[in-house]
């Protein structure tokens, strides 16, 4: 489809917002800032990050979205996978650890090693590099939600995990095109009675809870529900954008993760150029690239559906 600047600002803002969030998050992943502390892209964190570096979480989102940029597939997803687990990543979730560490040939074939993982597989390593999915399908919205389950499920076999790409793509991808948050609401409208009935009361109670009611945020949902939570509490601030990061680090736990997932629907409806000029300066991390390198992408992927 043809984007509207506003709709490109927006675009943009997908995979940049999501690059914030986790470097924010970085520094303070697996701990919980007293109301004291003052949060900033500090680096630091389990890992020793730069200042500004982006972890796991966009590194794996950019390996995605640097398949469908060239309009590839769960292939080329999952050997871009393989190829940055081969360069030996800081931090890699156990999940996805546990795949990649096997030897796969192709798509079809990693997806099976994850369903062959046995023990809990609902982590939240596959929604947290879901959103360039919904760039590949601004014009397609069933599309959108079978590419979101189907990339999840190369690492992530739980019902729940594929659901949730599923929804926050859907709500990505609507904000993109629309500027609201209503998809959450038009997915699970449209949703089967099962996934409807399962995170219907979810959403709720991240609208009108706490983090407290949902501590475990390395479960995919409980991360989902501390992403909606924090873009629920910061909707009324001066800039939501880098409130709900704030407000996604200060929740604690997978402190990155949440501010990814987060970051990818904030970036979505208030665009790149509300993401803080001293975050984007900064912002960069593997495979060598920074902000501009985001942008850069971003048209090559929407471009590509532009033609089609
Ligand atoms: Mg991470």
């Amino acid at each position: 489809m043809q984007l509207t600047d506003i709709q490109r600002d927006r675009a943009r803002g997908v995979l940049l917002g999501t690059a914030v969030g986790d470097a924010l998050g970085a520094g303070y992943e697996f701990g919980y800032p007293t109301p004291e502390t003052t949060i900033g892209m500090i680096g630091g964190g389990a890992f020793d990050w730069a200042p500004g570096e982006w972890t796991d979480d966009t590194s794996m989102a950019l390996c995605v979205a640097r398949a469908l940029e060239t309009g590839g597939d769960v292939d080329d997803i999952a050997a871009n996978f393989r190829a940055w687990f081969a360069q030996n990543p800081p931090d890699v979730g156990n999940q996805t650890r546990a795949v990649l560490s096997q030897t796969t040939h192709g798509g079809a074939d990693m997806t099976r090693a994850a369903a062959s993982l046995s023990g809990r597989t609902g982590g939240n390593g596959s929604l947290m590099r879901t959103a360039p999915v919904a760039l590949a399908y601004l014009d397609d919205a069933a599309g959108c939600r079978a590419a979101a389950a189907r990339i999840s499920a190369l690492t992530h076999s739980d019902p729940r995990a594929g659901e949730a790409c599923q929804l926050w793509s859907h709500a990505i991808r609507y904000a993109v095109r629309c500027g609201t948050y209503d998809g959450v609401t038009e997915f699970l409208d449209t949703a089967d009675d099962g996934v409807r009935a399962f995170w219907q009361p979810l959403i709720r109670q991240a609208h009108e809870g706490q983090p407290s009611d949902f501590p475990n945020n390395g479960w995919v949902v409980h991360a989902l529900q501390t992403a909606w939570w924090a873009i629920q509490g910061s909707a009324d601030a001066d800039r939501p954008l880098p409130a709900a990061l704030e407000l996604c680090v200060r929740a604690g736990g997978d402190t990155d993760t949440t501010a990814a997932i987060a970051g990818g629907l904030l970036g979505a409806r208030w665009g790149a150029s509300a993401v803080p000029s001293e975050w984007r300066d900064i912002v960069h991390g593997y495979p060598g690239l920074r902000a501009d390198d985001l942008d850069r992408i971003t048209s090559n992927i929407t471009a590509v559906k532009e033609l089609s």
